[in-house]
């Protein structure tokens, strides 16, 4: 029944995909991509494929160096500037094609991302979660991978039980891991899962085309906390990451994307300027001039942008549709 469901699934994303290949340069000619912001999150990077193969981090957050290289490749063709958050302050230029790079978390491998932002001179903003660079501790969603995955555990069962998780606070999820894996699972397996150290991001923070940004201080699932909580994620990732880099954090990434009225509120009042959601849709410009604005995000596809790169630049991803075309077609569907 399940394996009927997943087939129907596949079915019909690559029916999606495949009407969207056909479509696609066609409503292109007509659509406008000018005084539009594209936003894309990463997580890890790669060495190469044989890095991935070692299950260290949960797959679905990485992308390869060279699959990076073609990203930015495939919007530098198409006349797409690459932009940090500052340039959002001094606005942005009429009738221009904007796109910025994010990556959320602070895995050390984003380190591979530099030659390629020095060599293609474009920007990007990191995103840091201020506890895992302290104790060097690696992220629970991959220590809950890669044990499961030892384990031989199935992916749709690994990722049950990371969904779960994500319904409780940032202790309760360190005793979990604790109690489950060991008191030792949340040390990193190698330079793949871990952590940047301080040191790390002070270097990192030194890159012309590097900015950091606040990603909270337990990646706490802001949703699932008050109003004193949710103070306290962002003003102690702030006072974490401005004692490291000597700047104030003009931006924060919602853990997991997960928002509401109070967190917004929260993060306005805490000084941000700019937060970025996972909202996979595109942001028009001139902005609303507002204490604090919603940046979306588009998670970026890990392979074949060449083939996915139009479904963005229209403003949907493949995924965005198809759940679009699901909710449209089975209404009152329980996920
Ligand atoms: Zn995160």
């Amino acid at each position: 029944m399940i394996i009927n469901r997943q087939k129907a699934t596949n079915r019909l994303r690559n029916l999606v995909i495949k009407l969207g290949l056909l479509i696609n340069p066609v409503l292109l000619k007509f659509k406008q991509e000018n005084n539009q912001l594209l936003v894309f999150y990463f997580h890890a990077l790669y060495e190469s494929i044989d890095q991935k193969n070692l299950n260290h981090i949960d797959p679905q957050n990485g992308m390869t160096v060279n699959q990076f290289i073609e990203f930015i490749d495939y919007f530098l063709f198409h006349n797409y500037i690459f932009i940090k958050p500052d340039d959002l302050l001094s606005g942005l230029k009429k009738d221009q094609r904007y796109i910025m790079l994010t990556f959320d978390d602070g895995y050390y491998n984003n380190f591979l991302t530099l030659d390629i932002l020095n060599k293609y001179k474009i920007p990007a903003v990191f995103f840091i979660t201020a506890i895992n660079v302290k104790e060097n501790k690696s992220f629970w969603w991959d220590v809950v991978y890669k044990y499961r995955f030892k384990q031989g555990v199935r992916i749709e069962k690994i990722r049950d039980e990371q969904k779960f998780l994500k319904r409780f606070n940032s202790s309760y999820i360190d005793e979990y891991i604790r109690n489950n894996f060991g008191a030792d699972s949340s040390e990193p397996w190698s330079d793949i899962d871990r952590p940047l150290t301080p040191d790390e991001v002070k270097t990192l923070i030194k890159n012309p085309y590097v900015s950091i940004g606040n990603h909270t201080y337990n990646h706490s699932v802001l949703i699932n906390c008050n109003e004193e909580e949710i103070s306290y994620e962002f003003r102690e990732s702030n006072k974490y990451l401005t004692d490291l880099v000597e700047t104030i954090p003009s931006c924060v990434a919602f853990p997991n994307g997960d928002y509401n009225k109070l967190v917004l509120k929260v993060a306005g009042e805490t000084g941000f300027r700019y937060a970025f959601t996972v909202e996979p849709k595109k942001n028009y410009f001139p902005f609303e001039v507002r204490k604090l604005n919603c940046i979306s995000r588009f998670k970026a596809n890990t392979f074949e942008i060449d083939k996915y790169g139009s479904f963005y630049r229209l403003g949907y991803s493949p995924g965005s549709i198809y759940s679009f075309i699901r909710t449209m077609t089975i209404p009152n569907r329980k996920e």
